[in-house]
């Protein structure tokens, strides 16, 4: 919080308790200048969290009169269960920064430490999910991936994401227990299995008929690909 965002607090608690309030300024701002320092790495609002409802909830519910503390250890347990809920699942994606060729793998650690501050922090939501590692959906994520082709350690395939985006997004289905479109042919396009939908694209001069790849499935192969998923995921229940 701010000098500005603290006195503002204080000013909120001296309203909601008035055995708060000091008349002697230089008390005053001694009791200011403490919570500023006690404060000064507690967010007054992010999302999830809001300084002036801790410190409301503690003036209703505890006799005592309120302290710094009182609102820096919720923030600090606050912070500690979003950290437990961000499981860390990198998005590398997200940081074409990263170069491949960068086997020091400085960037990569900078990344992974700016996003855990940044979740830390509430300027990022936590990533929750989590890859699938095992029982029976644990077979299929393998079978999903084997399919795919050459298996690479997730470390590797994690820093090359960045530069394959379809494959990464195919990988991340695949783990997720996920439909992905890519597994069924297009009946709409004619694009086959493994391959990305096409657009026609018709050369002006020549009228050449061309096709460009199109980032987004057709609507009816996401679906046909969704009939395939569940039919899979109950051959291999049955199994
Ligand atoms: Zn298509």
């Amino acid at each position: 919080m701010t000098p500005r965002e603290v006195a503002a607090l204080l000013a909120y608690v001296v309203k909601l308790d008035p055995r708060l309030a000091l008349d002697d300024q230089a008390a005053a701002a001694d009791r200011l200048a403490q919570w500023c320092d006690l404060l000064s790495d507690v967010p007054a609002t992010i999302p999830g969290w809001d300084a002036a409802r801790v410190a409301r909830d503690h003036i209703a519910r505890s006799p005592y009169r309120i302290q710094p503390s009182d609102v820096s250890r919720p923030w600090h347990a606050h912070k500690a269960d979003t950290m437990r809920r961000h499981v860390g699942t990198f998005e590398p994606t997200a940081h074409p920064e990263i170069s491949p060729d960068d086997e020091t793998g400085d960037a990569f650690v900078a990344a992974l430490r700016a996003e855990r501050s940044a979740v830390a922090s509430g300027q990022q939501a936590p990533v929750t999910h989590r890859v699938i590692t095992a029982g029976p959906a644990a077979v299929q994520v393998q079978r999903r991936l084997a399919e795919l082709g050459t298996y690479l350690p997730p470390t590797v395939a994690q820093t090359l994401a960045a530069h394959r985006p379809h494959r990464a997004q195919r990988e991340r289905l695949a783990a997720a227990g996920l439909p992905d479109a890519l597994d069924v042919a297009c009946t709409y396009c004619q694009a086959p299995a493994g391959k990305p939908c096409r657009a026609r694209r018709i050369n002006p001069t020549t009228n050449a008929v061309g096709h460009r790849a199109k980032k987004a499935p057709h609507p009816c192969r996401v679906e046909d690909a969704h009939a395939h998923h569940a039919h899979r995921q109950e051959q291999e229940t049955a199994a």
